[in-house]
């Protein structure tokens, strides 16, 4: 349930009524916007009578919703969430880019990628230490070692980044990775959600690969459940029949989510199509649907790349792609 105070309630008011509230075993949260507050009921509001709380004189409207992402939910947080990490933020009319390799392969290779995508504008580097390989006979990543050479990369450039995690038993490994990453195969792993939940760094979920939009919000809300609200949405493309691109990307998911949701949203093109020529009109309509950001798989050589090579793009590419995205932007 939501309740809208009227511009002008003081702040004793507005604790008088939060007290009642919580004496009633409800959870409050409180949004002050600009001109009106709005008060985020969360547990069970069956008990409360919702023409008595209407009635009162510092409420505006009183509105049951029936959306069971509490913490995610617009309705209750109208301004866009802004993730920060370094000096990058996306949300709230910050655009992220975050670039970089499917895998981290080599010290040169993740510093050299890091150096090109940070010249052509990149604002977070990406790079799989521990990957979701669909074979067990697939390169699985350096894992820690892949994550010490992330770190160079960041001490080189200064750009923060962005790693997968796949346990939690790894957590350790993560103490300098400034975005977690939760893959779409993890998207519903609720343990993993949970403990991410509790931990101080920005999280990047991805949508799983059959997952509705309720479902991507709801595992959200396990992280924002333990107290993470800095929650980053990604969609990647969700699993059709015409194989012709890896996923099918769905771009709709971006203002849906936008209006269902104040976490930013960013748009992974690569995975979505699965094709490196694929990836710059995809990259330029999710800027134009309204994307805080996008995630792009960059190689330095693709040919080579131990993962996912044939999608990404190389860095002249990729700064190509990037100036064009921001022709868009400017368009908007
Ligand atoms: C990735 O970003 O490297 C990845 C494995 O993506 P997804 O979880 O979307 O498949
Ligand atoms: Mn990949």
């Amino acid at each position: 349930m939501i309740a809208v105070l009227k511009g002008g309630t003081t702040a004793a008011q507005k604790e008088n009524l939060i007290k009642w509230l919580s004496a009633q075993g409800l959870t409050v949260h409180v949004s002050e916007g600009a001109y009106k507050t709005v008060l985020g009921l969360v547990g069970d509001t069956s008990k409360i009578d919702m023409d008595l709380l209407a009635g009162l004189e510092i409420v505006d409207q009183v509105t049951r919703i029936s959306e069971p992402f509490k913490s995610a939910n617009r309705k209750f947080h109208p301004d866009d969430t802004v993730v920060t990490a370094k000096d990058a933020k996306i949300g709230g009319g910050n655009f992220g880019l975050i670039a970089g390799p499917c895998s981290v392969e080599s010290e040169e290779q993740i510093c050299t990628i890091a150096a090109a995508v940070k010249a052509a504008g990149a604002t977070f580097l990406r790079g799989g230490a521990f990957k979701p390989r669909t074979s067990p006979y697939d390169f699985q990543g350096m894992g820690a070692e892949g994550i010490e050479l992330l770190l160079k990369a960041k001490a080189a450039t200064g750009l923060p980044i962005v790693t997968e995690i796949m346990s939690i038993s790894h957590l350790d490994l993560f103490a300098d990775v400034d975005v977690i990453q939760v893959g779409a195969r993890n998207m519903q792993n609720f343990e993993l959600l949970k403990q991410l939940g509790k931990c101080d760094k920005p999280i990047l979920l991805k949508r799983g690969m059959s997952a509705t939009l309720k479902e991507m919000l709801m595992s959200a809300e396990y992280i924002m459940a333990g107290g993470n609200e800095q929650v980053i949405l990604c969609e990647r493309g969700i699993r059709s029949f015409d194989p012709y691109t890896r996923n099918v990307l769905d771009l709709a998911a971006v203002p849906l989510l936008k209006e269902l949701s104040h976490l930013p949203v960013v748009v992974d093109p690569s995975h979505a199509t699965g094709a490196a020529r694929l990836v710059r009109p995809m990259a330029l309509a999710a800027a134009a649907s309204g994307a805080d950001g996008l995630m792009i798989e960059v190689h330095n050589d693709p040919m080579h790349a131990l993962c996912d090579g044939a999608q990404s793009v190389t860095p002249d590419q990729f700064a190509e792609i990037a100036k064009a995205v921001a022709t868009v932007r400017t368009a908007l």
